[in-house]
């Protein structure tokens, strides 16, 4: 034996990679060159055949259409999730990377050879086209083919639409690349050092105060030398959104969003009012925190300070969380835990952490005629079985839409998208809770899990008022200087924390690195709708048990089948009522009421 301990705990998830060979059998396959330039020739053969003629088309011959481009689509998007998940597994290796581009290309060129379909499909007249997505022949794309006639309105005729296509690569598009490549290549000095934004944003989360005070400050003056661009970035931004709207007729800065959303404008102002009104729930956790802290006040470099509870150094192997995820989804349903089981026996997981790896994770549908592949990085901790439980939710939902075999039906809208990993965290969480005795480590993962759905919720609401009031002043008066737009975020960001915590004067430039706001405007609330939609449906299940779990499933299988609220009104959800998202925000109050009565329990002194 060594006396030399591992630098590194094994956690067994070394050898843990994924089988790829269902796809190809490796980067050298021939069988990749073939598809890809088949694919090509097929997608040139389909506008040969089919450009113009669309509107005459009866019924069955539109589906046999339909399928001859979704053999098309699924040919590519297996190109591509060979390529991409490859690539995000050793981003050094330069076959990966040869191959990731000439996929890329290939599938702009069949995109551009498509992009005729869709024009002209929305160009059938209103009750010709209303008859055909009633026929029983195209039952399986109706809903399809319904949901890309909304757009019809805002469309310009196909010159200028490739006009824009065009335009944009050195208009906006070059702006939000811009945007990506300056912020990365800025610097936070902290003690003579030079810092990354990920580096110096981790040092917000220490314990010690100093550092992160430190670590604010650094933030606070790169980005104050640096507003001049950034101000104006955000504001060519604004424009080109502005112009976008004018010209393809949308009433507001966040129709187009809510349009891509699926999710109704009242709907998304309900969801909006019921958060904003809500804020005292925040305040009541940072009251909390300040106390338990022993600080006079809080500022906002004492948000995400950790409590002063015994270190969580809890540690799981891949084994263990295996156990933990599965056993979470088949005490929830057999279907659910059958379907999570079959990514570990058929090697559909990639965890094994590697130097070129990619950070984070992700699940991957690659389509109907294959299956879903799950990436990340596990490392032992807490977290990481949290990630497991999150992407496996995402991997059975994708599992679970693709089931029926209809490519469309696959993927969900930004709004659901989350509706099944968030779900299947809340599982997991609820039965670590449930099985921990401590009452400080009880506390602390409460803490967290609140502080993370604060995150999510509260916090980016908060970031679509200040988006909101930032597009209406870019609308209103013209360009906007800095000192206006700092004052929105500060007026928009004070009225979430209200006394609790103490936002300095500093703190006005903070909104100018957030990458939400230049590459995908108004895509923050889809996050909190998310969150509170899943903590409606976990109290449905605490409610109803066992009855919930065929609906839920149910669910799930439906996909991007039909619109979300129509989906959700199976489960016994109503997303158009105007109260239903005050559900998710009470059972958030409640976290916040256990947790208030464990930190009397475990510190009555500082009470
Ligand atoms: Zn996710």
């Amino acid at each position: 034996m060594t006396a030399i301990a591992d630098e590194k705990r094994k956690t067994g998830a070394e050898d843990v990679v994924w089988d790829l060979t269902p796809l190809y059998d490796g980067v050298e396959d021939p069988a990749i060159q073939r598809d890809l330039a088949a694919v090509q020739e097929a997608a040139q053969g389909f506008t040969t055949a089919h450009r113009g003629a669309i509107a005459r088309y009866d019924a069955p011959t539109l589906r046999a259409v339909i399928e001859e481009k979704v053999a098309i689509e699924d040919k590519i998007y297996r190109l591509l999730a060979f390529a991409m998940l490859n690539f995000t597994t050793d981003s050094a290796n330069p076959q990966f990377g040869m191959l990731m581009q000439a996929v890329m290309e290939a599938k702009s060129k069949v995109d551009q050879a498509l992009v005729f379909f869709e024009l002209e499909w929305n160009a059938v007249p209103e009750d010709a086209a209303r008859n055909l997505i009633a026929d029983p022949a195209l039952r399986d794309y109706a809903h399809h083919l319904e949901a890309q006639r909304r757009y019809e309105p805002h469309q310009l005729p196909e010159d200028q639409e490739k006009l824009i296509l065009d335009k944009d690569v050195t208009g906006i598009q070059a702006w939000e690349r811009f945007f990506g490549q300056f912020t990365s290549a800025l610097r936070y000095e902290v003690d003579g050092k030079q810092l990354t934004q990920s580096e110096v944003l981790t040092q917000q989360f220490a314990a010690d105060r100093a550092v992160r005070q430190a670590s604010h400050a650094a933030i606070t003056r790169t980005l104050k030398d640096n507003l001049m661009p950034l101000g104006y970035i955000i504001n060519v931004v604004a424009a080109d959104k502005a112009t976008d709207d004018r010209l393809r007729g949308y009433q507001s800065w966040i129709a187009s969003r809510n349009m891509s959303n699926k999710a109704p404008d009242a709907v998304v102002e309900a969801l909006i009012n019921t958060v904003t009104s809500n804020y005292e729930v925040v305040a009541r956790h940072y009251r909390l925190k300040r106390a338990l802290l022993g600080l006079d006040e809080l500022t906002e470099y004492d948000r995400y300070a950790p409590l002063p509870t015994k270190d969580s150094d809890q540690f799981y192997t891949w084994e263990q969380a295996r156990e933990i995820v599965l056993n979470a989804f088949y005490a929830f349903n057999d279907e659910m835990g059958d379907a999570a089981k079959r990514f570990f026996d058929e090697n559909w997981i990639h965890a094994a952490p590697g130097d070129n790896k990619r950070g984070g994770a992700y699940a991957h549908p690659v389509t109907v005629s294959a299956h879903p592949y799950v990436f990340m990085n596990y490392n032992g901790k807490p977290r990481d079985v949290m990630t497991l439980a999150h992407e496996l939710g995402h991997g059975v939902h994708m599992l679970l839409s693709g089931k029926g075999g209809i490519l469309y039906d696959l993927s969900t809208p930004l709004t659901t998208a989350e509706t099944a990993s968030t779900f299947a965290e809340m599982l997991v969480f609820h039965d670590l809770l449930s099985r921990e005795t401590d009452a400080e480590v009880k506390l602390s993962m409460l803490a967290q899990k609140i502080e993370d759905s604060f995150s999510t919720i509260f916090r980016q609401v908060a970031m679509n008022r200040f988006e909101d009031a930032l597009h209406r002043a870019r609308r209103e008066k013209g360009e906007l200087g800095t000192e206006q737009i700092n004052a929105l975020w500060m007026g928009t960001q004070r009225a979430m924390y209200g006394d609790s915590v103490n936002l300095t004067d500093d703190y006005g430039v903070w909104w100018s690195y957030i990458p939400h706001f230049i590459s995908t405007p108004g895509y923050v609330y889809a996050y909190a709708f998310g969150e509170l939609l899943v903590l409606a449906l976990y109290n449905i299940y605490q409610r109803e048990g066992e009855s919930f779990v065929p609906k839920y499933v149910a669910a799930l299988t439906a996909g991007n089948s039909d619109y979300p609220d129509v989906i959700m009104r199976e489960v016994g959800v109503d997303l158009n009522d105007p109260n239903f998202w005050q559900e998710g925000i009470d059972a958030l109050a409640e976290l916040v009421t256990e947790e208030e009565a464990l930190a009397r329990e475990v510190y009555p002194e500082k009470f």
